[in-house]
């Protein structure tokens, strides 16, 4: 893991989803999908960088991101922030489904205004 500037650094380090056009959305889904099947880390960090290019937002140094759960929580707020999950303050709402491997995950901001951290 090389430190060199990425050539992405001008791009924005989140996006929100619900500002997406459909195709992008689809297409952010499809690689999140992948990422959350992979049965490699090679193809999950491909999967990750993916989704990252397509949603427009600069690729983390994680290789780690992930949609604001409040989008589709019961009680969530409806904010799709799409936001490196190596950010302080994101909080993890359900750990990853069996054969699966994203956990949900709230945006730093979301996580600090009204936070649902895992109770079990
Ligand atoms: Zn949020
Ligand atoms: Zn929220």
């Amino acid at each position: 893991m090389t430190h060199a500037p990425s050539p992405f650094l001008t791009l924005p380090v989140t996006v929100d989803y619900r500002t997406l056009p459909t195709h992008v959305r689809n297409a952010f889904d499809q690689h999140m999908e992948d990422a959350d099947h992979a049965r490699t880390d090679a193809t999950y960090k491909v999967a990750m960088v993916q989704a990252s290019q397509t949603a427009g937002i600069a690729v983390p140094a994680s290789l780690d991101i992930a949609r604001c759960s409040c989008l589709n929580d019961t009680g969530g707020c409806g904010c799709g922030s799409i936001f490196d999950t190596a950010l302080p303050g994101a909080v993890v709402t359900a750990a990853n489904d069996p054969d699966c491997n994203l956990s949900q995950l709230q945006c730093p901001a979301c996580g600090h205004d009204h936070p649902r951290p895992i109770t079990d």
